[in-house]
């Protein structure tokens, strides 16, 4: 069993350093045609507008979407939940290709720019009833986007506050584009649908790999059985 990790850009040999710590060996995609040696697939944070435009100079955005629609479990953080994203919003015109299938409109940059990157604790019970240990997990957000709305299929693993300047400043929320946020005064950062998972922050700049071992159970609940040797030196 493998995991493949796109590596056009952005954050791919943290995931595969965090692979490589739970026992697991991640394998590097750059061609369309590697995606058949993997049973499921990372897709880290970087920047969406480079990773796309890299995508399509490889031509692997039909790969990659095939590779969805057929259930294998693929994970994207940060860039990587833009991309699995059906919509994308605070774009300039026109905006990026996009791989789609997770029903969700996102912000690409809803919590600001580099300086306002962040680190938070974030309330995840599903990834405590998973994989044990804390109902908290740490996020680091990073030019991060986020999930303003989500389809009934999709199942919201953890929110966060927004941040009480948007909240009276509209045109901070909307970049370019008027996007309603309601009266919400949260948004959504981590969501399950399927054999989707996305994550707005970067779980691997952290030592905690639960995230990673969380993914690697969905392989097995999507149909491929996983049977990984989690010897590493794995620190929960
Ligand atoms: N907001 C960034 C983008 O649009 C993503 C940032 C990240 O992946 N850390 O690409």
């Amino acid at each position: 069993m493998a995991v493949g990790v796109l590596a056009l850009q952005g954050s791919f040999n943290e995931h595969i350093a965090v692979l490589r710590r739970i026992g697991v060996k991640g394998i590097e995609i750059r061609k369309p045609e590697q995606l058949q040696n993997v049973h499921a697939l990372i897709i880290p944070g970087g920047e969406s507008t480079t990773m796309a435009k890299l995508a399509e100079y490889h031509n692997l955005f039909p790969a990659l979407r095939e590779f969805v629609k057929m259930g294998k479990p693929v994970w994207g953080t940060c860039a990587g939940l833009i991309f699995l994203a059906n919509k994308a919003v605070g774009q300039k015109e026109g905006g990026q290709e996009l791989i789609g299938g997770l029903d969700c409109t996102v912000h690409r940059n809803f919590f600001g720019s580099q300086i306002q990157s962040f680190e938070a604790e974030l309330s995840v019970p599903e990834l405590a009833a998973k994989e044990g240990g804390p109902q908290s997990s740490r996020g680091v957000f990073i030019r991060a986007p986020a999930i303003l709305e989500a389809g009934p299929e999709v199942e919201v693993l953890a929110d966060y506050p927004i941040p009480s300047k948007k909240l009276t400043d509209s045109k901070s929320v909307t970049g370019n584009q008027e996007v309603k946020i309601g009266s919400k005064d949260k948004v959504i950062v981590a969501v399950r649908q399927g054999n989707l998972l996305a994550t707005a922050f970067h779980p691997e700049l952290t030592a905690d790999t639960r995230w990673h071992s969380y993914f690697l159970k969905m392989m097995a609940e999507c149909g491929d059985q996983g049977n990984f040797s989690t010897g590493g030196d794995d620190i929960n």
